[in-house]
């Protein structure tokens, strides 16, 4: 999926863009329940929609691509109100020193501040 318009999956689960995979989950569990084409409720197109969704919000790597790609685009006021992540410094992820037995090799971590973004999400406190 490239150019044209891009789906907010964070609206289709109702969550923010930086809710926690649990929460995201929790929500994904619901629609695909409500839509999945065996029920009353059913709807294929949507079901299938749903589900490419949490594919990639539920994929770390998958996420922060699709995050970069979401808020560079027609989401201007989150764009206005983003930060770089401090931690990685804006990678979204960082080189660490990881032991696989007897050996240290350099990894790359996904960062867990920003959830592999790479930006932190300055938002409004509810109810103003
Ligand atoms: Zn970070």
């Amino acid at each position: 999926m490239s150019g044209g318009i891009k789906i907010n999956y964070y609206m289709i689960f109702g969550v923010k863009p930086d809710a926690d995979q649990s929460e995201i989950k929790r929500s994904y569990r619901k629609l695909a329940m409500q839509f999945h084409p065996d029920m009353s409720t059913g709807d294929a197109d949507y079901f299938r929609l749903v589900t490419e969704a949490y594919s990639i919000l539920s994929d770390p790597y998958k996420r922060a691509v699709y995050n970069i790609d979401l808020f560079s685009g027609s989401l201007s006021h989150i764009e206005a109100s983003k930060s770089v992540c401090q931690l990685c410094k804006g990678d979204g992820s960082y080189v660490s020193k990881v032991s696989y037995g007897r050996y240290k090799v350099d990894s790359k971590i996904v960062c867990t501040t920003c959830r592999g973004t790479g930006i932190i999400i300055n938002e409004k406190p509810k109810g103003e």
